[in-house]
């Protein structure tokens, strides 16, 4: 493209996803502002961008989520749009409408969309409505002890806790039986409370071994809708991903046909647009639930990019520029071959606590199948303030088993010194004939740990 469909884009975000989102500036040639805390001066992003802002002290409170400093540095950098990346701000309704108000498009939904994703048991509510398969659970929030016991009765134990305006899964609490509930209710209730603006919880009946399958969604703001397939995310820790493929190993073609059709016509009645995900949980039978929408582009994207060839972060700023979904994508969607990601957090593999600190010595994988999305360079600092994420390493391959191969001999080229990583957990959930067969669920880590 000759001239892009912005004049100049802020990326209100740091390390990879930052970096990522200056790639698909430059393949459109759309000129960049990277915004940076003060332990972020020597990041890749901020040497990359063509231009670069300090807005604020290592904390985020007062840098990545200082809605006014970032608003500030978009002016004066007189950019028409800003990107958020995943995190931070990037499913703030409120940062949304300020963008709005402030003449500067927010590359995402519309604000009132964010707004009604992000409290879970409203969109619930939604997808029901539109019949999207959810799990038996409260009619909203919990007002009561009493009133959960009563649902829970109704659904049968176990159940689970939830936070409204949960994420990153906090606030969760499993509940096997009445008398524990009261006690398990009120501590949900104070740890959403404390880590999200809202205490409200509600609850759903508690799958025991569930998968945990999503859909990637491109929506236009002309009501055009594209579902780009599935990733799984079932290898997790502490209810976090660690991860995720595409396809998945375990979807029936059926129950996917089935959940597309529902999907695609709930995401066109909400007036969603731009990127998102639609997260779903998979029962012993192989049926699919819903749980939540996240209304940004997230981690585990280039998966779905790997297996369908197109470019989710380049879309995701065209889409926004008002393009129709058709001039967007290349011609019908098609998928092709298979696609692994792992993530490369900062920590220590077998206690996962956070490992920062400088980075001594480096070496990327490359060759064919395998991208590396990455902030790290040789001597560069992993600061303590942020999550702990270095790298995504992605396999493709024309089946599962030859991404699973480039996968292990990419991770053995995979050198980092200085901090401790979750290359040597990858290793071994390589070698792992379950996760070779295809045969495992959310307590894989766990079983072993
Ligand atoms: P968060 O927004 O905090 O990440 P999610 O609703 O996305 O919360 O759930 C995160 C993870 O928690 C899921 O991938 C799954 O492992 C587990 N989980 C959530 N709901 C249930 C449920 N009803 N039954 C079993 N596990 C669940």
């Amino acid at each position: 493209m000759a001239s892009g469909p912005f004049r100049k884009i802020l990326i209100a975000n740091r390390g990879e996803i930052a970096l990522r989102v200056i790639c698909a500036c430059k393949d459109l040639g759309i000129p960049t502002v990277a915004v940076y805390s003060e332990a972020d001066r020597y990041s890749l992003p901020v040497r990359f961008a063509d231009q670069a802002i300090c807005i604020g002290p290592a904390k985020s409170s007062r840098s990545y989520l200082d809605i006014p400093s970032i608003i500030s540095a978009a002016e004066i950098s007189n950019v028409d749009a800003i990107h958020p990346g995943y995190g931070f701000l990037s499913e703030n309704a409120g940062f949304a409408e300020v963008c709005q108000v402030s003449g500067i498009k927010f590359i995402g939904p519309k604000p009132e969309v964010i707004a009604a994703m992000g409290i879970k048991e409203r969109a619930r509510a939604i997808m029901k409505e539109h019949g999207v398969p959810i799990l038996p659970g409260s009619e909203g929030v919990l007002s009561s002890a009493e009133e959960a016991i009563e649902t829970a009765e109704r659904i049968g134990y176990p159940v689970i806790l939830k936070a409204s305006a949960g994420g990153g899964g906090r606030g969760m609490r499993v509940v096997n039986s009445a008398d524990e509930l009261p006690g398990l209710l009120a501590q949900a209730q104070q740890e959403a409370g404390a880590a999200f603006a809202s205490a409200d919880v509600y609850l759903e009946k508690y799958i025991a071994a569930p998968r945990h399958i999503e859909f990637q969604i491109l929506a236009d703001e002309h009501g055009n809708v594209e579902i780009l397939g599935e990733r799984e995310c079932s290898i997790q820790r502490r209810h976090q991903k660690l991860l995720e493929e595409s396809p998945s190993p375990a979807l029936r073609p059926e129950v996917r046909e089935r959940v597309i059709s529902k999907l695609r016509a709930a995401i066109r009645a909400i007036g969603y647009s731009n990127a998102g995900t639609v997260e779903f949980l998979m029962d012993e039978k192989g049926d699919l639930y819903f749980i939540e929408v996240n209304a940004r582009i997230q981690v585990e994207h280039p998966v779905t990019e790997a297996v369908t060839g197109i470019d989710l972060v380049k879309s995701q700023i065209r889409i926004a520029a008002g393009e129709k979904l058709s001039d967007v994508l290349p011609g019908p969607v098609q998928f092709r071959g298979h696609a692994i990601e792992c993530r490369i957090n900062a920590e220590n593999p077998q206690t996962f606590a956070p490992s920062p600190g400088r980075i001594t010595g480096l070496n990327l994988p490359g060759g064919i199948g395998i991208r590396v999305d990455t902030h790290a360079y040789q001597d560069g600092v992993i600061p303590p303030y942020y999550d702990s994420l270095v790298a995504k390493l992605i396999a493709y391959g024309s089946d599962r088993m030859e991404a699973i191969d480039r996968m292990k001999r990419a991770l053995d080229l995979f050198v980092v010194e200085g901090i401790h990583t979750s290359i040597p957990l990858h290793k071994r959930i390589m070698n792992e004939p379950d996760f070779v067969a295809g045969n495992f669920d959310t307590n894989f880590i766990k079983r072993w740990m």
